[in-house]
């Protein structure tokens, strides 16, 4: 078995309803609701549900548990979709809504009243909360709760036609007050609201709760596994009321396993929220959000993504997985896969005093994969080199150029710097140096090797470009438990650089396609903002992780 195909219990479960016949084929769905962008716990969620049915050779549905229509909107429709796509699946037939099945679940909630086993209930959401008794204490019966079904009937049916006003009666299934499991305490099936639905518009006054709508969405669509988050465990016992108590054709099975949290991240939808409507980030694509749009618009490539979730397993127990984890699988992805280039960040003129005529290179796009071919550069005699690779003198640590030492310019001859210009402060404004070799790649003839190499462009050919540097949005592992989210924020999270100048084969760049830039890291042209005269690279992550060692 693959690492991708690592064994877990949502698996094995799995493959045991289908060796006992249980099912004989598996449909599972992803179920967001559409009130917001899908985050890294969503991927999570995506590549568990799209992935056992792909490996079972079975079907997964997108539905949208759109029962909330104040919170819902197209919007969030469109970028679920894009999302689920752009991390490589596609689900089985056509979207699919919960609204769609609006008709059958108040059918359903009639069948349930006709039964004896909802009834219309008039209480204040404050009486009811008293009523429900809590952890320690069994609940009271509601004074409605002994309703004829015809009264029920009658006043659903009311509640249906738009009758009464929000919130002034609710219809809760009859199960037992007394329940030490809170969720079986006569829930709620449905509430009253007057609000338009972005799919329904105005035809439903009265919206079904999560609870009911769920599995009975599964059983409409013949699910076989509703994978679902931890939180949900205690709901099971009611999952499987409905389907008991309802003339269903099918019984899925819900399962559920724990969510992924990882350190450094907020993921409730309520805080993303607030950090776009504080201006704390620019929006849900920001590239500093956990969102799939902004880890995309980050230059995470969605195959890392995948490989994350897979690498962190499911299991029945929350813990917190660190980020770090997910930011080793972009590099392992983009160092495989990204071409090298060359960026200046912070420029400083070198000039070669005995380079006669420029010239040119062939400098390998990859290190090691040759697939990725050569690329011509041409090293002129005006050259812009990297600020922090020069200093006047420096101890044998340094490995960068100076005075009177050798450096390695990228692909190109092997340099010793001769002297500097200075301003009145004394800061470098240009370096003199003069080529010790004459062939690339070769080593200088008095056997004295460079200790470094250090990447440059050259001075007249390279564009300008925007770089945006990025770091983690939280200074703290924790952020999610913080009182004030502003109070924890990396106050160094975006850096913008409008200095820094690209070689000049990069006016090919397309927007999102990512660079290693050497020395650097990785960077990817702005989805939106990178045009081939005006360069936007956003950078993706270092080469190396900086968080886990103070030192760096
Ligand atoms: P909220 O309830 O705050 O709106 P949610 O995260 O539950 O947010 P949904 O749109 O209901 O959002 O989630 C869709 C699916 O994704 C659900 O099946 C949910 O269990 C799953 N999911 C959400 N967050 C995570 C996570 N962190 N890890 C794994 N699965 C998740
Ligand atoms: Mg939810």
């Amino acid at each position: 078995m693959s690492a991708e195909m690592r064994s877990n219990f949502l698996r094995t479960q799995i493959q045991d309803d289908l060796d006992t016949d249980r099912v004989s084929a598996v449909v599972t769905r992803f179920p967001p609701e559409p009130n917001g962008f899908l985050h890294i716990g969503h991927a999570k969620s995506i590549t568990v549900n799209f992935g056992l049915a792909e490996e079972f050779g079975g079907q997964c549905h997108l539905r949208f548990d759109d029962t909330n229509p104040e919170k819902e909107s197209q919007e969030f429709i469109d970028s679920i979709q894009e999302d689920v796509r752009w991390l490589g699946y596609e689900w089985h037939g056509e979207v699919r809504y919960a609204s769609a099945y609006f008709e059958q679940l108040y059918e359903w909630a009639l069948h349930l009243i006709e039964q004896g086993l909802a009834y219309v209930c008039d209480l204040s959401p404050d009486e009811a909360r008293a009523y429900r008794g809590t952890l320690t204490k069994p609940g009271q019966d509601s004074p409605y709760r002994a309703r004829s079904v015809v009264e029920n009937r009658d006043l659903f049916v009311r509640m249906r036609l738009g009758e009464f006003n929000d919130g002034e009666r609710v219809l809760r299934a009859k199960i037992d007050m007394a329940s030490p499991n809170i969720n079986l305490r006569d829930p709620i099936l449905y509430r009253i609201r007057h609000a338009d639905h972005h799919q329904t518009g105005s035809d439903w006054p009265i919206y079904p709760t999560y609870d009911f709508a769920h599995g009975q969405e599964d059983v409409i669509e013949g699910i076989t596994h509703s994978i679902c988050t931890l939180e949900f465990e205690d709901h099971r016992p009611l999952y499987d009321w409905f389907i008991e108590n309802l003339p269903v054709p099918h019984r899925p099975r819900q399962i559920e396993f724990a969510r992924l949290k990882t350190s450094y991240t907020v993921t409730s939808k309520r805080k993303l929220k607030q950090l776009i409507d504080e201006a704390i980030v620019e929006g849900w694509d920001d590239p500093r959000m956990p969102t799939i749009s902004g880890l995309r618009r980050r230059g995470y490539p969605a195959a890392a993504i995948r490989h994350f979730c897979e690498e962190v397993g499911t299991s029945r127990s929350d813990s917190v997985v660190d980020v770090a984890m997910l930011e080793s699988a972009v590099r392992d992805e983009l160092n495989r896969h990204a071409p090298r280039a060359m960026c200046v960040m912070r420029p400083l003129r070198l000039t070669l005093t005995n380079l006669a005529e420029p010239l040119k290179l062939q400098v390998p796009n990859h290190p090691v994969d040759q697939s990725f071919g050569h690329r011509e550069l041409v090293l002129d005699a005006e050259l812009f080199i990297d600020e922090d690779d020069f200093r006047e003198e420096a101890n044998k640590h340094f490995k960068r150029l100076v005075i009177g030492k050798r450096v390695r310019l990228r692909g190109g001859l092997v340099i010793e710097a001769e002297s500097c210009d200075k301003d009145a402060d004394g800061a470098v404004q240009c370096v003199y140096a003069k080529c010790i070799t004459a062939v690339p790649g070769d080593d200088p003839a008095d056997g004295v090797k460079p200790k470094g190499v250090i990447h440059w462009v050259s001075a007249d050919r390279a564009i300008p470009a925007t770089i945006r540097e990025y770091d983690r949005l939280f200074s703290v592992s924790d952020p999610g438990k913080a009182e004030d989210l502003s109070a924890v924020l990396n106050q160094d999270s975006l850096t913008t650089n409008t200095t820094a100048m690209v070689e000049p084969g990069l006016v090919t760049a397309e927007p999102e396609d990512v660079y290693q830039f050497e020395r650097q890291g990785y960077f990817v042209a702005d989805r939106y903002e990178h045009h081939s005269e005006r360069p936007v690279f956003n950078m993706t992550i270092g080469l190396r992780d900086t968080w886990s060692n103070p030192n760096g």
